[in-house]
């Protein structure tokens, strides 16, 4: 299937994952057909001028939690997508813990049928392996997961996590297909150790959570898969790294050559500790936002290349359960959309190269999902997924402007470099300036589909 028509982008500067470079990109039938300065509008049924403007590859998030089935009135997948769309994302890899917990392939297949005719932007999907349906992991493989995540300790869905030995073997599996599992990473034992001891402490405060669940948790979790990793040759992909300790971890693990990689979110990189006066339980997610130097070792690992991927964990809530105190509000907060426009305002500010965008937040996650290059990049083949941006323009964060169900971010108010003008999803614009155009195309994709 294919919607016809063709578009030129001319007079734009790409914004690839090696380097900038100013050229024109055709898309026809929905995939690039042509990259080049000067190409001829001869016939093209839509040009879009881009002068002064940057074009990145559509991002690839890697990580959201759209609710749906199971949790709508956190939020749902039209609402998830349409966020998306406006915020420049074209790819989501959703992730498992929705109920029921993608565990096999029946619950997957049930799942895409409900999710596909909702979606405003592509989207893939992770199955789950928990502590008694590893035998399923072939299915889910089969059924076209792009991935698997695993939850160390419970979470939103309440997943029971594998033993060691159900770990080991999965890991063995995952090297087998070369398949990617994402880890939520902490040592729940060591996380319940801490939590009853500040809770008896009396704290109350929101920052009691930072010490509730300290670095040691991560780094006893990513220890121990670095070591099943070694063994047995499966692919890890530690998500929402938040902690120095971890990164020393991943820098040895490069060096060591282990299949291991890690991903941080824009709320570690732009929030510190000393945000907790201001924003209370609103900025709580697991694992916790830490102190400035945490913040300060992610930054740099983000710049050295040791963090492989940016994922917004877009983890939306009602209102009301993120008003809690700080041992029952919920961990996380809706983020797909601000996700693009939040690292746009950092790299334009100088904290990273613009090119770092188009690495860690396309091209990357593209690759580890098995998705790559049919999405990540634009090159000619791909799919025409193009995010328009304007650096000389402003965002203005506000809740009207958020497709979420319950606009609940610390970032509403936030003033940001750059402005997102188009969002691209296989030749046709489905959002102008942070509006969604049209109704929704988006497809399922499986991992290493043909193009
Ligand atoms: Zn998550």
């Amino acid at each position: 299937m294919s919607y016809g028509g063709s578009i030129l982008i001319r007079g734009g500067t790409l914004v690839l994952s090696k380097g900038l470079v100013k050229a024109d990109v055709l898309i026809e039938d929905g995939v690039v057909s042509a990259i080049g300065k000067g190409l001829s509008a001869q016939g093209v049924d839509e040009i879009i001028d881009a002068s002064g403007k940057l074009v990145f590859p559509g991002v690839v998030d890697e990580h959201v939690h759209m609710r749906e089935p199971g949790l709508t009135h956190k939020d749902n997948f039209t609402n998830g997508t349409k966020a998306a769309a406006a915020g420049g994302v074209t790819t989501v890899l959703e992730m498992p813990n929705t109920l029921p917990p993608v565990d096999s392939r029946s619950v997957f297949e049930e799942k895409k049928r409900l999710l596909e005719p909702k979606a405003y932007v592509d989207f893939g999907l992770y199955g789950v392996i928990h502590d008694s349906n590893a035998d399923k992991f072939e299915e889910l493989v089969d059924a076209g997961a792009v991935g698997f995540k695993i939850f160390m300790g419970p979470t939103t869905g309440n997943i029971p996590s594998p033993n060691d030995g159900t770990l080991y073997e999965i890991l063995l599996k995952s090297a087998k297909y070369g398949i990617t599992l994402a880890f939520h990473a902490e040592n729940w034992d060591l996380v319940k150790y801490f939590t009853s001891k500040v809770k008896a402490s009396g704290r109350s405060d929101p920052s009691a959570h930072l010490e509730a669940r300290p670095p040691i948790c991560e780094e006893d979790a990513i220890r121990k898969l670095m070591l099943f990793s070694k063994k047995t040759g499966g692919r890890v992909h530690v998500v929402h790294m938040s902690a120095a300790e971890g990164i020393e971890l991943l820098k040895y693990a490069r060096y060591e050559g282990l299949n291991v990689t890690g991903e941080t979110c824009p709320h570690y990189l732009i929030l510190s500790a000393d945000d907790y006066s201001k924003y209370g339980c609103l900025m709580k997610v697991n694992p916790p936002i830490r102190e400035r130097h945490h913040q300060e070792a992610l930054w740099r690992a983000v710049r050295e290349g040791i963090i492989y991927a940016l994922g917004s964990d877009h983890a939306p809530h009602t209102r009301e359960e993120k008003s809690k105190d700080v041992w029952e509000a919920a961990a996380g907060f809706t983020s797909v959309q601000t996700f693009l426009p939040l690292m746009l305002d950092q790299a334009l500010r100088g904290k990273m190269p613009l090119t770092k965008i188009s690495e860690l937040m396309s091209e990357n996650p593209a690759r580890l999902f098995g998705i790559y290059p049919r999405k990540g990049t634009i090159a000619v083949g791909s799919d025409g997924d193009l995010v328009i941006v304007n650096p000389n323009a402003e965002t203005v964060i506000r809740a009207e402007d958020l497709y979420a169900k319950h606009p609940v971010t610390p970032f509403i108010g936030w003033r940001l470099k750059g402005k997102i003008e188009y969002t691209i999803l296989r030749g046709v614009i489905i959002a102008a300036n942070g509006k969604v155009v049209g109704g929704p195309k988006g497809r399922w994709i499986s991992r290493l589909q043909a193009g």
